[in-house]
């Protein structure tokens, strides 16, 4: 048992339950907001994620571990509201998204961390809200030098407090290995990592040699079946299980109640499945019916979420 910090105060981490490991309530450009009053709205987002995250707690899910960077729109005041409104237990992150943002090319490690160690210690913007879990994330680019600084944040972040970190990866090109590389570098028990959007390949192969190395993995991107469908995330999954590496996986959907990267039209059209709902009504009786039993669903959604804030 450890104490998380929570978004509504602090967890015990054998209360935590049912836990999606990587959501998002609001991704939001936060300069489009400032320039244009209407670029969100911001009550009808509000009031839309609080009936997603109620229909998730109905369904038996506890904690929705809020997985939105700083440079992602994170905007603590909603994801408080929404936690207060929805009555449901949230972790909120610090750390990056992967960028070449230039602002950040003339900063050193250390004294990026001296900023961000405040939302783990103190509050975010200002309130007394602590994240409760770090974010890391590579793409596509892989680990650029300011993709690097990036990591080398979230890893000395991660000595600091001892949050655990959880990353954005792209599986394709193999970026949560070279995670890994740098974290290991950094001097972090890769245990306390969460590798994510591993769910997006069926290299099972691949995925072991990340899963060898210690780390968690997010089969997270349920509901982004454009990317990969439902059926195949669900085949690699029990794959994973057969080969024993069931305790070192979470899963969740990397849904965004609202994201302004695209409009909410197109979004519903491209992935009609991808809300909080999508694992529980679907996702676990699939899952059952691949030969997956019930101690190790409690293992993926309740067991390992627990571990990786222990
Ligand atoms: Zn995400």
């Amino acid at each position: 048992m450890a104490m998380v910090n929570g978004v509504l105060g602090p967890l015990d981490s054998a209360d935590l339950g049912f836990t999606l490991m990587h959501e998002h309530i609001l991704v939001a450009n936060w300069a489009m907001r400032q320039a244009f009053a209407t670029w969100i709205d911001r009550d009808a987002q509000i009031a839309h994620a609080v009936a997603e995250a109620r229909a998730a707690k109905e369904r038996g899910v506890r904690t929705l571990v809020d997985l939105t960077p700083i440079n992602l729109g994170r905007d603590i005041h909603v994801i408080r509201e929404v936690a207060e409104k929805a009555d449901i237990q949230v972790i909120a992150a610090t750390g990056f998204y992967w960028t070449e943002e230039p602002w950040l090319s003339g900063w050193e490690p250390d004294r990026l961390v001296e900023f961000l160690v405040r939302d783990i210690t103190h509050g975010i913007q200002g309130t007394n809200v602590r994240a409760g879990i770090i974010k890391a994330a590579t793409d596509r680019p892989g680990v650029t030098e300011l993709n690097r600084k990036l990591l080398r944040v979230a890893a000395r972040l991660h000595r600091a407090t001892g949050v655990p970190i959880s990353t954005h990866t792209d599986v394709h090109t193999h970026t949560g290995l070279a995670q890994q590389e740098v974290f290991g570098e950094e001097g972090v028990d890769l245990r306390r990592v969460v590798i994510g959007h591993c769910g997006d390949t069926e290299d099972v192969d691949h995925l072991e040699e990340i899963l060898r190395r210690g780390s968690f993995i997010g089969l997270d991107r349920f509901g982004l079946d454009f990317m990969l469908p439902m059926e195949k995330r669900v085949s690699v999954t029990a794959e994973l299980c057969r080969r024993g590496w069931v305790e070192q996986l979470v899963l969740s959907h990397d849904a965004c109640c609202h994201i302004d990267w695209l409009p909410v039209e197109t979004r519903r059209q491209l992935a009609p499945r991808w809300h909080f709902r999508h694992i529980p009504d679907e996702v676990i009786p699939a899952l059952r019916a691949e030969g997956v039993s019930e101690a190790q669903i409690r293992t993926m959604t309740v067991d390992n979420p627990r571990r990786v804030f222990e």
